[in-house]
């Protein structure tokens, strides 16, 4: 077994987010939520969602991330996808936050991404702020791309 490809075979990022103490890994996913019809509602929670979502998704496939894909769920919603390093890793986790922060104007609340985001950076030399200014320039620069997919996420609630 070669143990350098091993260790640069990719990581599984899961991410979550969630109301509450429901939120998080060893969660059983619940149910995804069906089809919104009409316009979009950017007040409801459901927009909310979609776009933190939607700046994890947009991030990841930015990095070539691999097999990425996004729901929405009764009480938040997941992104899963494949990534190539911890640092990337870290970069998608707090993409989502960096999203959401644009359109609500603050971070909101994600405990578990930035727990993932600490725990993919440790010992890659690259700290939260390095990662999380990282985040936020990748969703700025593909704002139109995280809009678009999360008016997408919204209507069909998935991605
Ligand atoms: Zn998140």
């Amino acid at each position: 077994m070669n143990h350098t490809l091993l260790l640069g075979l990719i990581i599984l990022v899961v991410f979550w987010l969630g109301s509450g103490s429901k939120s998080g890994p060893g969660r059983a996913s619940g149910r995804p939520v069906g089809r919104a019809s009409g316009a979009v509602d950017t007040r409801s929670e459901r927009w909310g969602t979609s776009v933190h979502e939607a700046g994890h998704y947009r991030v990841a496939k930015q990095l070539g991330g691999r097999g990425v894909h996004g729901w929405l769920l009764p009480d938040g919603g997941e992104v899963y996808g494949r990534l190539n390093d911890g640092v990337d890793s870290a970069i998608v986790a707090l993409a989502g936050r960096a999203a959401g922060r644009r359109i609500s104007g603050r971070y909101g609340h994600s405990g578990h991404d930035e727990r993932v985001a600490r725990q993919m950076l440790r010992g890659t030399g690259v700290s939260y702020s390095q990662a999380r200014r990282e985040a936020e320039r990748l969703v700025s620069t593909n704002w139109g791309a995280v809009k678009s997919d999360a008016r997408r996420l919204y209507r069909n609630g998935r991605i």
